[in-house]
């Protein structure tokens, strides 16, 4: 088990799923598209999810615009 990367104390359940940027893989003639999250792996009690089983880190939710409908998992 890992452990949280923001408070480092409870193990992480789950991974962030911020997309930060797009990066295109060349492989053999055909470029794919790929997006980059945050990856970070975060605590119940460090994420934000829209209920919809994506989770943000508590870093990456606070860039989100404000009235953005978020809720904590716990
Ligand atoms: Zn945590
Ligand atoms: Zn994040």
């Amino acid at each position: 088990m890992e452990a949280c990367q923001i408070c480092r104390k409870r193990i992480a359940e789950y991974a962030c799923d911020m997309p930060k940027f797009r990066i295109f893989t060349r492989y053999r003639e055909t470029c794919t598209p790929h997006t980059v999250t945050c990856d970070r792996h975060i605590c119940k009690r460090c994420s934000l999810t829209n209920g919809n089983d994506v989770h943000f880190c508590k870093i990456c939710a606070k860039d989100l615009k404000e009235g953005f409908k978020w809720k904590s998992t716990e």
